[in-house]
């Protein structure tokens, strides 16, 4: 048992450094969890706790596979941001999915539209995503994205 433990923190280790942190960057942090005030997975109705991520890592705690954060982080970098220390929890999150052998459908996706136009094309994005996102009932959040992309878009003011 306690050579599981050990290996598991070894492992969290290694996470970190894939992240760019040594695993002392992370006791800085606050526990704050403004962090997951603005988590854009929460906005979605999901409870997850970025600050719980970095805890668990930082104290050799496993993660599973189907932490919501593992699996819906959107790397807004929202989170990080608002961190008053600025940690880069997207990069912790992307190191993790790739020690656990996951890369969702969107990350394909963006590579792919990388490596076809050395740039992300939103419309492609979209469309190797759809399947996915239909079967994992990601659709009934679309009013919610629409919104947030609209607010991202640049507006006409009225001339007077
Ligand atoms: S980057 Fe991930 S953890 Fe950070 S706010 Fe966005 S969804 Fe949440
Ligand atoms: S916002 Fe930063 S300091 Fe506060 S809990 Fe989250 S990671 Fe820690």
């Amino acid at each position: 048992m306690q050579k599981i433990e050990k290996n598991c923190a070894l492992q969290n280790e290694k996470i970190i450094e894939l992240a760019g942190y040594k695993k002392e960057d992370f006791s800085v942090c606050l526990g704050c969890k403004i962090c997951a005030s603005v988590c854009t997975v929460n906005d979605l109705s999901i409870n997850t706790n970025p600050q719980e991520l970095l805890s668990s890592l930082f104290l050799g705690n496993t993660i599973e596979k189907d932490n919501p954060l593992v699996r819906y982080c959107t790397n807004c970098y929202r989170c990080t941001s608002a961190c008053p220390w600025k940690i880069r929890i997207p990069e912790v999150v992307r190191a993790l999915r790739e020690d656990l052998g996951i890369e969702s459908q969107f990350e394909k996706a963006f590579k792919g539209a990388i490596s076809i136009w050395g740039r992300v094309y939103e419309p492609y994005v979209f469309l190797m995503s759809a399947t996915f996102m239909l079967k994992e009932g990601y659709m009934q959040y679309m009013p919610k994205w629409l919104e947030y992309i609209s607010f991202h878009l640049p507006h006409k003011t009225k001339r007077r």
